[in-house]
């Protein structure tokens, strides 16, 4: 497996695995046949569990600019997952063994709001504490505003219990639109696969990467830009975010950060025999 550390420029990017999920493909991809896939299982052979399944990954990765340090989304959470088969999250263990310290991370930035993006915000006890006690936790807004409707939140218990609170604590901003948060490192907004979607750019010394969320789920859908995951809050809008971003990435080489991939999600965008190929690094 690739390094699960990159540099971009001066901008440290590690990729942190929070839960290895298998779900029935006809079931994560509704509107797709599940032989569809067959083709790209060669390439992305670790994208099928050896049931047969989707396997994909809860990732979520920690950047370092500037002497500051910034989480993107917070996996499924602690567990025990009965989805998972009882198991249990892995982020922070993971970051402990990566050397990054919950201590240290100043900003929490959420992609969106579903729940394997949101899962260790809070420590667990009487009363649930912020589990990156000097951050600010970053939601998207219209996520924020979608979620926490009243009719939502019983679709939504993920925002009531992981986010919610965040605001009653009084560590969470919200934000939309473009925002630097260092001189290298800007959110972006990429909806579709819910309302308020970012993803992080990160500019840095001449050379340029992407942290792009839930743009795409299975890396067949870097060719196959039309297919969407059931979790595709928008499909349409999914549709045309996922084919305008992966063709930008792909035209200025961008290196891709895409937490749902075979960890640690890192590659590039190449053409290979004239088709959009998700390439790993
Ligand atoms: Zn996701």
């Amino acid at each position: 497996m690739a390094s699960s550390k990159i540099t971009v420029g001066n901008v440290e990017i590690v990729a942190l695995l929070d839960a290895v999920m298998d779900f029935p493909f006809e079931a994560f991809f509704p509107s797709i046949p599940a032989q569809a896939f067959d083709p790209y299982k060669e390439a992305y052979g670790a994208c099928w569990a050896p049931d047969g399944r989707f396997r994909t990954n809860a990732q979520c990765y920690a950047l370092r600019s500037e002497g500051r340090t910034i989480l993107i989304d917070t996996g499924v959470g602690p567990g025990p997952h009965d989805f998972l088969g009882g198991a249990r999250g892995q982020l922070l263990p993971d970051m402990k063994s990566k050397g990054i310290k919950a201590e240290e991370v100043e900003t929490v930035l959420f992609t969106h709001l579903h729940p394997d993006h949101v899962g260790w915000n809070l420590s667990d006890g009487d009363a649930p504490k912020p589990t990156f006690p000097k951050a600010r936790y970053l939601v998207p807004e219209a996520d924020w505003d979608l979620f926490t409707k009243p009719e939502m939140l019983g679709q939504a218990p993920h925002v009531k219990a992981a986010v919610m609170p965040l605001r009653d604590l009084g560590v969470m901003d919200l934000v939309s639109g473009e925002r630097a948060l260092t001189g290298d490192v800007t959110i972006v907004p990429t909806p579709g696969h819910t309302p308020g979607h970012m993803s992080v750019l990160v500019v840095s010394a001449g050379e340029r990467a992407m942290i792009t969320g839930d743009i795409a789920h299975h890396p067949a859908q870097v060719q196959e830009t039309e297919w969407n995951s059931g979790f595709d809050g928008d499909p349409e809008r999914a549709q045309q975010t996922r084919r305008r971003l992966l063709e930008r990435l792909e035209q200025e080489g961008t290196l891709a950060a895409i937490c749902h991939f075979p960890a640690p999600g890192f590659g590039r965008l190449v053409r290979l025999e004239g088709k959009r190929t998700w390439q790993a690094l």
